[in-house]
């Protein structure tokens, strides 16, 4: 088993910028990725709130700098998806499709992941058609796209796919969640159509590897053709990794600075990525401390 004095899970916004810190600070820490390096920015379409780009900046772009620089750095990201996360005898234990690795302290950088959409049954079929981001199809043309939900990822998602395809959101509510300023940019692109108040029914996968998808508008039936489907109904935080005793234990360990949680994973309504930069350069320079015995 390969023993390390810091590992870091997740290497999203918060988890590069507690991992460029530590470099900084003379560190080696452990950067596991499951997926991506990058995280869910990768799917923000124009980040205006970063401070630094006066005109904006696309998700996957901001994206590439942080990897450039981490890279400059010497950062190693290793691909590995964590499966447990425990506690015991004194160090942590981190196991992993692979393989298995210890480490002193661990900072927990896994972002969120998706709320499943349970409403109606996904025909087996259509799996492959359904996603729960927009990263993977971002450089579909010609496509009807339907996007259920009507928050900030929802507007966002539609104003990402709209230069090239076809996109409709449904809102099952008459309240929207998103900003303003999204909805108001949505409501000036032609290729976005948007339904309020209505409540999908069924999802059917038809020979033309479509779905058709039924909804109910105040009584009455409606049916949408799709080519995808991305339900943004909300997410939660990823920690189903975290072993049952040191769910018990994560308390007194955050107090010792032994276990960190950092960026989306705990800011609940604050999920914006300098305030994930922000915690993993705070949780990088609190370790130091630790280690001078501060
Ligand atoms: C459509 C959209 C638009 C957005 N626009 C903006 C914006 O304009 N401005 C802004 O500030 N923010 C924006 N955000 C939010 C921003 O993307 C997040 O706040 C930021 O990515 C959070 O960083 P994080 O590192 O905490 O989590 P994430 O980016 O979610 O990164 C977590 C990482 O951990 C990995 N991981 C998860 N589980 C495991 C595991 N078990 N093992 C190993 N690795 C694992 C994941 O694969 C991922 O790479 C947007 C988000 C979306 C979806």
């Amino acid at each position: 088993m390969k023993k390390h004095k810091i590992a870091i899970l997740g290497a999203g916004p918060a988890g590069l910028s507690a991992a460029l810190q530590l470099k900084r600070q003379g560190q080696q820490p452990l950067l596991l990725e499951g997926k991506r390096p990058g995280g869910l920015l990768l799917n923000a379409n124009l980040v205006e709130n970063y401070p630094g780009f006066p005109d904006g900046i696309s998700g996957p772009d901001l994206v590439e700098k942080f990897l450039n620089q981490v890279d400059r750095w010497g950062v190693e990201i290793t691909h590995r998806k964590v499966r447990s996360l425990d506690f015991k005898e004194n160090h942590f234990t981190i196991q992993t499709e692979q393989d298995m690795f210890q480490s002193e302290m661990v900072i927990v950088a896994t972002g969120t992941e998706p709320k499943v959409f349970r409403d109606v049954p996904i025909p087996e079929e259509a799996a492959e058609l359904v996603f729960s981001e927009v990263f993977p199809i971002q450089h579909v043309k010609g496509k009807a796209i339907l996007i259920i939900g009507a928050g900030d990822a929802a507007l966002d998602y539609a104003l990402n796919l709209a230069d090239e395809n076809q996109v409709m959101i449904l809102n099952r509510s008459r309240k929207r969640k998103g900003l303003e300023l999204l909805w108001e940019r949505v409501q000036k692109v032609t290729s976005i159509r948007y339904y309020d108040r209505h409540v999908v029914r069924s999802i059917q996968y038809t020979d033309s590897h479509s779905m058709e998808i039924g909804a109910v508008a105040e009584g009455e039936e409606q049916t949408f053709n799709c080519d995808f489907l991305i339900p943004a109904i909300g997410r939660t935080p990823a920690l189903d990794f975290l072993s049952p005793s040191l769910k018990d234990e994560v308390e007194s360990l955050s107090g010792l600075g032994r276990i960190f949680f950092i960026g989306d994973v705990k800011n609940r309504e604050f999920r914006q990525t300098a305030i994930a930069v922000g915690d993993g350069l705070k949780a990088a320079m609190k370790i130091d401390q630790i280690r001078e015995g501060g």
